[in-house]
């Protein structure tokens, strides 16, 4: 059976990185949606500000235009109050008459600053003019059609803005019956210019129109603009334009201005038409309501668009600054927050630190304690040592007087007993009257107690307890006296002595008791050695070898075999037979020689005897 599909769940932290890519653009939503905000606000703060500019600005323009239009809406109900106007109306045949009213009429106009005046008569048939002297002159037309005289002739005075049938100049029409006894005689009309408005419209990119009730644009800052529809005409309006001849020949086609947004208070943001600079624009209206007419200002919305542009991107710059300074402290924080972290650690690590420290110094100053306590303890086992060593040096020395002691006493007992009998021998001699044989025998007597005395002089003076003590001794002098112990010995053994003196003068760092001691030693063992050999050769050579003072003990024994000499040294070790030997000469003799920073050495000779090398440091001459 297949597995059901599992669904495949991210991992912790990958769920937690998803969270917070979710939270990231959910904020970046957020500061987008309030860029927004502000940029909406902005824009509609801009706007109505704009369209509160705007709107001042068009009452200020329908005042003027006001000011300017009621200057002139007496002056044709004044005309009825020249008595050749009247007359003129009442005699239309009257050339004189017409030529007054004409100059009366062009004299107005002057003064006035109008365009044009002129008479009709209720035919609608201009009886005189102010520009009668112009070629193109009104007198004579008839103007019957225009609204404005139809109007006055209904006796209603009218206002009418169109563009002039002659020459096609634009204009103001103020149009008012002229009345003689209550009687209607005719109209009087006046042309007022009121273009020149147009100029002060223009600020900046914004854009004024002035339309008619039909919405033809009339006057504009706006060139282009004039004569335009702001939308389609009906053709039903075409035709009433066409017969009143409002706009001469004008085509009144559609500006093709489009209402993108309608805004409160009337206002719209529309679109204009190529080639104009702006494409969007705030439109506002100001309708001028006796004459029908509707300002149309049109405000530029660039600023409000740069405005609201900004807005959004300071709000987003400062969303942006906030976020990071929000970012900034929280990382602070952290840090903060870590710092302390590693302040506790670090403070944890130095007071373990400090306690280790404590505990490690009270083990080292009881290992010190202790180790003081062991010196002195190992000061007093050295002494002890040194002493034993010392008591068995003077113990080994003890066992060689031993095992000289019977040829010691032999040595004594002969001059003894040779006393004896030379003594007796002088007496005899002396009762004999021998006189000079008993001196002779006296003088011998004495020369054997002197060599007793040296005997014994020389066995205490090497018996005697050593200190040790490091000096330079003559090595000659030493073997001298080592010989001097064992000499008897080597008389009556047969041994033939012979001292090599390579370096006569030759002194070591020693002492010359335990210098003795070695020496009596090597050669009562060479002595041992040799006593079945023959010949029996005792050689000492001394030598000095650089900073080494050389002594060499050889015999011509049976040599050391191999197997005995690696035990030479070791302490109890002897071939001797029991009671002859207790095998602590050499080791004794070698701890000595060590001692003084020598070295004892066993060789086999080139007669297969034995050599015993003492190496002793050399004292110079001077110390000497
Ligand atoms: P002991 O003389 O009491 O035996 P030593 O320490 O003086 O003790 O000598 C140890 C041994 O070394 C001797 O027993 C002997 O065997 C050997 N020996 C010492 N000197 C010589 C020598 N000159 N020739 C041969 N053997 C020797």
């Amino acid at each position: 059976m297949a597995a059901p599909p599992q669904t495949v769940l991210p991992s912790r932290p990958g769920r937690r990185l998803l969270r917070r890519a979710a939270l990231w653009v959910l904020l970046l939503l957020c500061c987008l949606a309030v860029a927004a905000l502000a940029w909406r606000w902005t824009e509609n703060a801009a706007t109505e500000k704009l369209r509160l500019a705007a709107a001042q600005r068009l009452d200020g323009y329908a005042v003027s235009l006001e000011n300017l239009l009621s200057k002139y809406d007496f002056l044709p109900g004044t005309l009825e109050l020249n008595k050749d106007v009247i007359a003129l109306l009442q005699q239309p045949d009257d050339e004189t008459l017409r030529a007054e009213v004409n100059a009366y009429l062009e004299q107005v106009n002057h003064l006035s600053k109008s365009t044009t005046i002129y008479i009709v008569n209720l035919q609608g048939v201009t009886q005189a003019a102010s520009n009668w002297r112009e070629p193109d002159s009104f007198v004579g037309d008839n103007v019957a059609f225009r609204p404005y005289v139809r109007d006055a002739l209904r006796r209603t005075p009218g206002g009418f803005y169109g563009v002039g049938t002659t020459r096609g100049e634009p204009g103001y029409f103020f149009a008012h019956g002229i009345y003689h006894n209550g009687r209607m005689l005719g109209v009087a009309t006046v042309k007022v210019n009121i273009e020149k408005l147009e100029s002060g419209w223009v600020q900046g990119n914004d854009k004024v129109l002035l339309t008619d009730a039909h919405g033809v644009v009339f006057l504009s800052s706006e060139p282009e603009w004039k004569y335009r529809a702001l939308s389609p005409l009906s053709p039903a309006v075409l035709q009433e334009l066409e017969v009143s001849r409002q706009y001469f020949s004008h085509a009144l086609l559609p500006l093709g201005i489009r209402e993108l947004r309608k805004l409160d208070n009337g206002a719209a943001i529309v679109a204009t038409p190529a080639p104009a600079a702006r494409l969007r624009m705030l439109a506002q209206t100001r309708s001028l309501a006796p004459r029908k007419w509707q300002f149309v200002y049109l405000s530029d919305l660039a600023p409000v668009e740069a405005s609201a542009r900004n807005a959004f991107i300071f709000t987003w710059l400062s969303e942006a600054l906030l976020l990071m300074l929000v970012l900034y402290a929280r990382q602070r924080r952290r840090l903060g927050r870590q710092r302390q972290r590693a302040r506790l650690d670090l403070q944890r690590a130095y007071d373990d630190l400090e306690s280790m420290v404590a505990e490690r110094t009270a083990s080292l100053q009881q290992m010190t304690h202790n180790l003081s306590e062991e010196n002195v303890v190992r000061r007093q086992a050295e002494q002890k040592l040194r002493q034993a060593q010392s008591e068995l040096v003077q113990a080994g020395k003890m066992a060689v007087l031993g095992q000289m002691s019977a040829g010691i006493t032999h040595e004594l007992n002969q001059p003894l007993t040779a006393l004896r009998t030379m003594s007796d021998n002088a007496r005899v001699l002396i009762e004999r009257g021998r006189v000079d044989e008993a001196k002779d025998n006296l003088a011998t007597i004495s020369q054997l107690v002197a060599r007793m005395g040296a005997l014994t002089g020389q066995l205490r003076q090497f018996a005697r307890k050593s200190d040790a003590s490091v000096r330079p001794v003559a090595v000659a002098g030493a073997i001298t006296a080592a010989l001097f112990l064992v000499e008897r010995r080597v008389e009556q053994e047969r041994v033939n002595f012979r001292m090599s003196m390579q370096s006569p003068d030759v002194f070591a760092l020693c002492d010359t008791n335990r210098l003795e001691q070695v020496l009596v030693n090597l050669f009562t063992n060479a002595l041992d050695a040799m006593a079945d050999s023959d010949p029996r050769q005792l050689t000492v050579s001394v030598s000095r070898s650089f900073q080494k003072a050389m002594i060499a003990v050889s015999d011509t024994g049976p040599g050391i075999p191999e197997a005995i000499r690696r035990h030479l040294f070791e302490p109890f070790f002897t071939t001797k037979p029991q009671g002859q030997g207790l095998g602590l000469g050499l080791a004794i003799s070698e701890q000595i020689i060590r001692e003084f920073g020598g070295r004892l050495l066993a060789e086999a000779t080139t007669t297969g005897g034995a050599r015993f090398i003492i190496e002793l440091p050399i004292a110079e001459q001077e110390t000497a």
